[in-house]
């Protein structure tokens, strides 16, 4: 973690309503969607104690300060849980016929600070509990907004 103040993400709140048709966007999770939009995976993190938490609330889960932004994570985690979909709901950039992976990746920055994913690059099933992975962004297409996923570490 750097000591570096984090650098301010920008007020995106009327390109928001349209970059994520269907995602209840408020005051709450605006700045988690606006790095979304700058390939920053931004996590609430509480001021006071520096407890991370996800997904964004106002309030730190650990002393209910109420002093908590939104700050960028390194990147790197483990995968916690892998669940392989082979149907879901149709969206863009995701392919259920050789299998979608779905995982929840613990970060380095805290024990049990786990955020939603895929793994790409590989195979569904060559995907492990354990295995380390790296943050890289997937470009899905005009209009819609990069999507934070993961690869194996090298
Ligand atoms: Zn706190």
């Amino acid at each position: 973690m750097s000591d570096d103040p984090a650098e301010p993400v920008a007020d995106r709140s009327a390109e928001l309503l349209s970059a994520f048709p269907g995602v209840r966007v408020d005051p709450d999770n605006a700045a988690y969607y606006s790095g979304l939009l700058e390939r920053r995976l931004l996590l609430n993190q509480c001021t006071g104690c520096e407890t991370w938490h996800h997904p964004p609330r106002p309030i730190c889960p650990a002393c209910w300060s109420t002093d908590v932004s939104a700050q960028d994570i390194q990147g790197s985690g483990t995968v916690a849980l892998v669940t392989i979909l082979r149907q879901g709901p149709r969206q863009p950039g995701v392919d259920y016929e050789g299998g979608h992976v779905l995982v929840a990746v613990e970060l380095d920055e805290q024990s049990g600070l786990r955020v939603p994913g895929t793994v790409v690059g590989v195979p569904a099933e060559e995907v492990a509990v354990g295995d380390r992975v790296q943050l890289v962004w997937t470009d899905i297409g005009d209009g819609v907004a990069p999507r934070p996923d993961f690869e194996l570490a090298q």
